[in-house]
């Protein structure tokens, strides 16, 4: 998969991205990530790509026509339109479900913001997808896209050296994971579950799933509304005491 990254700041989006996990998919040729720096695309002597907004306000915007003019390189480069996503306080939030979702692209590119947000015909003009990672404002769209990119490449094929460990993580199913215990067996006068040393799978499997359901019911009862739990489960959470 390739993500074409239009941003102010190449460098903290490469510098961010190109490490670990990812790195290694980047080095091994499963992922590429190029940032396209929207400032070499600036019709300005001075190479400057921001102005006031028309009608007043604080701050200043980034322009169309760098911004344009840098996503018209990937594009006639690559020769078709890929998904165009916007990372914006002002889109859908960012879920596992979009990140597995965007995986299934070839190309994806990820348009980052900065200052006050970009001229808005620009935004018609190219964008396919609008997308937040939270209710909060930061300063620009590069750790979003950072966030989105590592999430998005963890989903394809090959990236983690498991397959399965994407599979059985977070979010799968709108369960979160259930804790998990590595060496001793004793560590500062705390013992790992006497059934995660048994070797029953069987029982391990079931144990993991009912503290998958009771961690969700207990951090975030909204994911546990959205899922699929057996008859018998529901029962047997009624039993705990609570209900989902
Ligand atoms: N004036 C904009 C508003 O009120 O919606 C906020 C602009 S913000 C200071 C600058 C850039 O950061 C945005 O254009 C966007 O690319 C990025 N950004 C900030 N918060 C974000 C979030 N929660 N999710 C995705 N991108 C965000």
């Amino acid at each position: 998969m390739k993500f074409y990254i239009l941003t102010l700041f190449p460098e903290m989006v490469l510098g961010g991205l190109a490490t670990s996990i990812i790195g290694r998919a980047m080095e091994a040729g499963i992922l590429s990530i190029e940032a396209v720096n929207i400032r070499d695309f600036s019709a300005n002597k001075h190479q400057k790509v921001d102005d006031y907004p028309y009608g007043g306000g604080a701050g200043m915007l980034m322009q169309a026509q760098p911004v344009y003019d840098a996503w018209k390189s990937v594009v006639g480069r690559i020769g078709h339109k890929p998904r165009c996503v916007y990372v914006t306080p002002q889109g859908t939030t960012f879920t596992q479900a979009h990140a597995k979702s965007f995986a299934k692209e070839e190309d994806l590119i990820l348009l980052c913001g900065h200052y006050e947000g970009i001229d808005q015909r620009v935004l018609e003009e190219i964008v396919t997808d609008y997308m937040s990672i939270g209710d909060y404002v930061l300063t620009g769209g590069e750790l979003p896209a950072m966030v989105m990119a590592d999430a998005i490449s963890r989903m394809v094929p090959g990236v983690l050296g498991n397959e399965e460990s994407g599979m059985a993580e977070s979010f799968e199913g709108n369960l979160l994971e259930y804790p998990q215990y590595s060496r001793p067996e004793e560590w500062n006068g705390r013992k790992v579950p006497p059934i995660l040393l048994s070797g029953h799978h069987k029982n391990i499997e079931a144990w993991r799933r009912q503290q998958s359901i009771l961690l969700t019911q207990k951090r975030r009862p909204d994911l546990l509304e959205r899922a699929e739990l057996t008859a018998q489960e529901r029962e047997w959470l009624a039993a705990q005491g609570t209900t989902p």
